[in-house]
C-alpha cells in the first residue's frame, strides 16, 4: 500500500457535531455525498470503495470505527489493528473529502439504548457462529447513514451476508442511501484482502489460500455447465478437506438473495466459506450466475 503523498489530507471530525454541519453545507450546495463505512487498517479492497465513491459523487466520506457492538466477547476486538496516521494517509491519496473518526463513546453514549435487528438474515451463518454481530453492524450503519446522509454508500462483496443485511435494513427503515456492491479484491495469489490477514504468517496464508483455490474451482465447474449442486457441494467441501491447520465452520452453496438451501440452480447461487487457521478467522464468497 503506496503511503508517499501528495494529496490534500482529508478533513477529519472525531465527533458527529463536527461533521454535520460541514455535510449539510454541501448538500445546501448540490454536491452528492458518496460514503464508505470502514473499520480502518486500510487495503487496497477499501480503496476501490473510495475510487468508485470518487468517481461517482462529488463529495467522498469515510467513516473509521472499530464498532465494539459487532465483536462478541471472545472476538478480536481490542487486537484489531487501528493504525490511525498511515490509514489517514491512504484516505488522502485516495481523494477523500472528509473522514469520521469517531470514539465509542461518541457513537454510544452512556444510556444507549437503541439496536436494528434485521431478524432472519441476522442469526444464521455468520450469524449463528457469531451471535450479535450483525445487530451491531445493522445498529451502527443506521447510525451512520443518519449522521452521513450520504446519496450513495459502497460496501464489498467480500462480505457477502453483511452486504445483504445492510441492503435489507436500508429498505425496511426507508433510508434514502443508495447501497452499491463492489467487487472482491484479492492479492495475486487469490486471498481476498481483509484487515485481518495481517495476522497471518506466512505458512499461515498459504494454508489460507485452499479457500480461494476451492471457491474458484466451483465457479470453473459452474461456468462449464455443471448444476448437479450436490457435485458442487461435493467440490467445494472435497477441496477443502483434509488440510492442515484449516478448520472449515461453513463452506455451502446457497442462494444468493435469502441464504436458505437451495435444490437446483435456476437461480443466483453463493458459494460461501467461513474457515479458522490457527487464530484468525478468514470469510470469503464467490457468486454463481445462472446466465455466466
Ligand atoms: P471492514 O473495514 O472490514 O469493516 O470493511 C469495510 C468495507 O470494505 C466493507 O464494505 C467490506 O466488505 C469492504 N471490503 C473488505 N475487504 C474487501 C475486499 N477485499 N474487496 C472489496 N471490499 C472489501
Amino acid at each position: 500500500m503506496p503511503t508517499a503523498s501528495n494529496s490534500t489530507p482529508p478533513d477529519v471530525a472525531e465527533s458527529i457535531a463536527g461533521l454535520v454541519p460541514k455535510l449539510a453545507l454541501v448538500r445546501r450546495a448540490g454536491k452528492s455525498i458518496g460514503f464508505v463505512p470502514t473499520m480502518g487498517a486500510l487495503h487496497a479492497g477499501h480503496v476501490s470503495l473510495m475510487e468508485r465513491a470518487r468517481a461517482e459523487c462529488d463529495i467522498v466520506v469515510v467513516s473509521i470505527f472499530v464498532n465494539p457492538t459487532q465483536f462478541g466477547p471472545s472476538e478480536d476486538f481490542n487486537r484489531y489493528p487501528r493504525p490511525r496516521e498511515t490509514d489517514l494517509q491512504i484516505c488522502g491519496n485516495a481523494g477523500v473529502d472528509y473522514v469520521f473518526y469517531p470514539t465509542a463513546g461518541e457513537i454510544y453514549p452512556p444510556g444507549y439504548r437503541t439496536y436494528v435487528d434485521v431478524e432472519g438474515l441476522s442469526t444464521i451463518l455468520e450469524g449463528a457462529i457469531r451471535p450479535g454481530h450483525f445487530r451491531g453492524v445493522a445498529t451502527v450503519v443506521t447510525k451512520l447513514f443518519l449522521i452521513v446522509g450520504a446519496n450513495r454508500a459502497y460496501f464489498g462483496q467480500k462480505d457477502y451476508q453483511q452486504q445483504l443485511v445492510i441492503r435489507t435494513m436500508t429498505r425496511d427503515l426507508n433510508i434514502p442511501t443508495k447501497v452499491i456492491v463492489c467487487p472482491t479484491l484479492r492479492d495475486p495469489d487469490g486471498l481476498a484482502m481483509s484487515s485481518r490477514n495481517a495476522y497471518l504468517s506466512p505458512a499461515e496464508r498459504t494454508t489460507g489460500l485452499a479457500i480461494s483455490r476451492s471457491l474458484k474451482l466451483v465457479v470453473q465447474r459452474f461456468q462449464a455447465g455443471e448444476r448437479d449442486l450436490e457435485l458442487l457441494r461435493t467440490t467445494l467441501s472435497a477441496s477443502l478437506a483434509n488440510i492442515e491447520g484449516l478448520a472449515v465452520e461453513y463452506a455451502l452453496i446457497v442462494d444468493g438473495t435469502t441464504l436458505e438451501d437451495v435444490t437446483s440452480a435456476g437461480q443466483e447461487l453463493v458459494a460461501l466459506v467461513a474457515a479458522r487457521v490457527g487464530k484468525t478467522r478468514l470469510i470469503d464468497n464467490m457468486v454463481l450466475q445462472p446466465d455466466s
